[in-house]
């Protein structure tokens, strides 16, 4: 099985630059913040803080997660709802954020994420995807853009689903997050040594897709 690991923080575009380099080389594209968003979810559902190791550690055994695809997309469903557009808004981002740091919440989704790479030719977007989860992968890419960038997009991504949030506080957010990814103890946001950054901040969508291909095939220019 082939994988590609894709890592960066949060709003450089990897969601939408991965799924559509999944959908060119026909692997199956594995968002994994989605799944830190969906225990956040549960944990904010039972009114239990996402900050808090020893309450939300206590939930898990409640939760059952799964993936699906629907036309090439991917759905995540919590004990059985799909809570894919549940989990899109900010205040999940930040709950996300805050049970990712938790070792309990890793080592939970860890098998599942493994079992998908197990089983399938993935492309999967995340923090800690070419450093812990699959270290092994075949090609592993650094995405990135500047914290100002990333919240224009962010901004422009809520305003075009009717959200009404300020591009200050998405600013905020971006650092905030960027920060709590790259300080916790455990599974801590960074480059694997032998990843290659790719910047997009300069890049429009198609440019940066086409960039990320050009690295894949590149790499694997003997299986593809
Ligand atoms: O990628 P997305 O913004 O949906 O991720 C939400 C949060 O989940 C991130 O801010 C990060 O804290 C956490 N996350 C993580 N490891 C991953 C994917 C996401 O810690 N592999």
């Amino acid at each position: 099985m082939i994988s590609i690991a894709i890592d960066g923080p949060a709003g450089a575009g990897k969601s939408t630059v991965a799924r559509a380099a999944a959908q060119q080389l026909g692997y199956i594209y594995v968002d994994t913040g989605a799944l830190y968003r969906s225990i956040g979810l549960y944990a904010t559902a039972h009114e239990v803080p996402a900050d808090s190791e020893e309450r939300v550690s206590a939930l898990l055994p409640d939760i059952k997660l799964e993936l699906g695809y629907q036309n090439g997309e991917q759905r995540v469903f919590l004990n059985g709802y799909d809570v894919s557009e549940q989990i899109r808004t900010p205040e999940m981002s930040m709950a996300a954020s805050k049970v990712s740091a938790i070792p309990e919440v890793r080592q939970f989704l860890f098998a599942l994420q493994k079992n998908m790479a197990k089983e399938h030719n993935v492309v999967m977007d995340g923090r800690d995807i070419g450093t812990v989860v699959l270290p092994e992968a075949q090609v592993k890419i650094f995405l990135t853009a500047t914290p100002e960038e990333r919240a224009k997009r962010r901004h422009r991504e809520l305003v075009e689903k009717g959200m009404e949030v300020s591009y200050e506080s998405l600013l905020e957010e971006v650092k905030q997050r960027d920060y709590n990814d790259s300080h916790r103890a455990i599974a801590p946001l960074k480059q694997a040594e032998d990843a290659i950054l790719l910047d997009t901040t300069h890049l429009t969508l198609e440019q940066s897709i086409e960039a990320l291909l050009k690295i894949v095939k590149e790499k694997l220019k003997d299986v593809l």
